[in-house]
C-alpha cells in the first residue's frame, strides 16, 4: 500500500487550493479560523458557491451529478477546504440523505431531490433521535399511519441539529409494531413547511441553539415521499449512519486546530514548557495516526473494498481528538480562556489576549460545545460495542 500522493493527485490538490482561495469569502474564513458564530447565510452561501462549481456534491458519482472523484481526491478536497478556513459542509443533505436516495430511492425521487441538494438550495435536517430513543434508536415511536395516498405522522424528534433552518427533514418513522422493533421502521422525507410541524430550539451549554425538538402533529405526508419499501427503513438508516460517522472524524479540522494550538502556546510562552510540548506532541501523533487510518480506508475504497464497518472507529478517535484540542487550547490560553463571553462569538468583538488573538475568548464556548462530539452520531460507548462486535469479532 503506497500512501504517498501521486503527481496527478498533487496537481489536483493545487487546483482545489487555488479555486478555494479565489472563491471562499474572507470574512467567512476569518470566522472559521477563530471559531466564531457562523450564520445561516455564511453556511448556505458557501454551500451555494460550491454548488455552482459542482463541488458541494463532491462525494457523488458523476451519474448523479457529482464530480466523480475517487476517495483520495475527496480527501484532498476536504483537507484543502479545512485548511483554507471553509465552513464544514452541512452534511445532512449532500453527505447523509443523498447517498440513501441514490441507493434506495426511485428515479423520480432522485430527479426531484438530488439537484437541489447538489446546488445547496435546500437545507436538510436529520430526524432520527427521539426522547428515550437515542442509542436504542430502534425503539423509536414517531408513528406514520398510511391513509390513502398519504401518511399521517405523529410524534417527536429531538436533538435535530440546525433544524431551525431546515426546509426538509428525513425521518425514521414507525409504520408497524409487529415483530422486532427494527422491522417496523420506514424512511420518510418530510417538507418542514407542512402544517403540523413545529420546531422548538434547545439552548445548550455554550449558550447557542444548535439543536432543536421537532414535533409532528397530524402531519400529512404524500406516500411518494417514502424511500424504498415500507418497514425497510432500518437498513437505509444504517447505510446513512456509516457516512455520518466517517464524516464526524474530520481529521482535517483537527490539523487546522493543532496549528492554532501551537500558535496560542507560543504567544503564552508555554511553548518553552516541555510538559506542554509533550501534550501537543501526543496530540499530533494521534492526529497523524488518525490521518493514516483515514488514508488506509480511502486506499481500500479505491481498490473496491468497503471498509465502512470501521466508521465507528474513526468516529471514536476523531471525536476524542476534537475534545482534546479544545481542552489543550483552554489550558494554553490560561486565564484568557476562562470567561464565558457570549458576545465574543460575534465577529468584530475586541478581546484582550496578547498577540492579537481576540477570539481566544470563545475557547470556553468551543470547549462546552465539543462535549457533544463523543455523543452525537451515536455515543462513543455504543461505537465501542459495535467495533468490538464487527471489527474485533
Ligand atoms: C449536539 C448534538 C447534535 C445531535 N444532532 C442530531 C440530529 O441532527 N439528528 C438526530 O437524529 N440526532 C441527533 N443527535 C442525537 C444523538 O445521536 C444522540 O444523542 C445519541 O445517539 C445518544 O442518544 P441519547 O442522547 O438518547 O443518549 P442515551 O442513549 O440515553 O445514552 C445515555 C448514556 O448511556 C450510554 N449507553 C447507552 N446505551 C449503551 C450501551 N448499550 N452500552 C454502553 N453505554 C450505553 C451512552 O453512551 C450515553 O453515555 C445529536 C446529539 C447531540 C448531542
Amino acid at each position: 500500500m503506497d500512501l504517498n500522493y501521486t503527481p496527478q493527485e498533487q496537481a489536483f490538490r493545487q487546483e482545489v487550493r487555488q479555486w478555494v482561495q479565489a472563491h471562499l469569502p474572507q470574512e467567512v474564513a476569518y470566522k472559521v479560523h477563530n471559531n466564531l458564530r457562523l450564520t445561516r447565510d455564511d453556511l448556505q452561501g458557501w454551500a451555494k458557491i460550491l454548488g455552482k462549481k459542482g463541488w458541494l456534491a463532491y462525494g457523488w458519482p458523476a451519474a448523479f451529478g457529482g464530480p466523480g472523484w475517487n476517495a483520495v481526491e475527496r480527501h484532498l478536497f476536504e483537507e484543502e477546504c479545512a485548511l483554507a478556513g471553509a465552513p464544514r459542509i452541512i452534511p445532512f443533505g449532500p453527505v447523509m440523505v443523498a447517498p440513501v436516495i441514490m441507493a434506495y430511492g426511485n428515479e423520480e425521487q432522485q430527479k426531484r431531490f438530488l439537484p437541489s441538494i447538489a446546488s445547496g438550495e435546500v437545507w436538510w435536517s436529520q430526524g432520527y433521535s427521539e426522547p428515550g430513543s437515542g442509542s436504542d434508536l430502534a425503539s423509536l415511536k414517531t408513528k406514520a399511519e398510511r391513509v390513502g395516498d398519504h401518511y399521517i405522522v405523529n410524534g417527536q424528534k429531538t436533538w435535530t441539529t440546525l433544524g431551525q433552518y431546515g426546509d426538509w427533514i428525513f425521518c425514521l418513522v414507525r409504520t408497524s409494531s409487529e415483530g422486532k422493533p427494527q422491522t417496523g421502521i420506514s424512511f420518510l422525507l418530510i417538507d418542514m413547511k407542512t402544517p403540523g410541524v413545529t420546531v422548538r430550539p434547545i439552548k445548550l451549554l455554550d449558550g447557542e441553539c444548535e439543536v432543536n425538538e421537532v414535533f409532528f402533529d397530524n402531519v400529512k405526508v404524500p406516500a411518494e415521499n417514502l424511500i424504498g419499501e415500507e418497514n425497510q427503513g432500518w437498513t437505509y438508516a444504517k447505510h446513512l449512519l456509516s457516512h455520518e460517522r466517517t464524516n464526524i472524524a474530520d481529521v482535517n479540522r483537527s490539523k487546522r486546530e493543532l496549528e492554532r494550538l501551537k500558535r496560542v502556546a507560543q504567544v503564552q510562552g508555554l511553548w518553552e514548557d516541555v510538559r506542554c510540548r509533550d501534550e501537543i506532541a501526543k496530540l499530533e501523533v494521534d492526529i497523524v495516526a488518525l490521518e493514516m487510518l483515514v488514508l488506509r480506508v480511502l486506499s481500500a475504497v479505491s481498490s473496491g473494498r468497503n471498509p465502512l464497518d470501521i466508521a465507528g472507529l474513526l468516529k471514536i478517535k476523531g471525536s476524542e481528538i476534537q475534545q482534546r484540542y479544545s481542552e489543550l487550547l483552554m489550558l494554553a490560553a490560561g486565564p484568557y480562556s476562562l470567561p464565558f463571553i457570549e458576545e465574543a462569538m460575534s465577529a468584530g468583538w475586541q478581546g484582550d489576549f496578547p498577540g492579537g488573538d481576540a477570539t481566544v475568548s470563545v475557547l470556553a464556548s468551543t470547549y462546552f460545545n465539543y462535549r457533544k462530539t463523543t455523543i452525537y452520531g451515536g455515543s462513543n460507548e455504543v461505537q465501542r460495542n459495535i467495533v468490538a462486535q464487527t471489527v474485533l469479532g
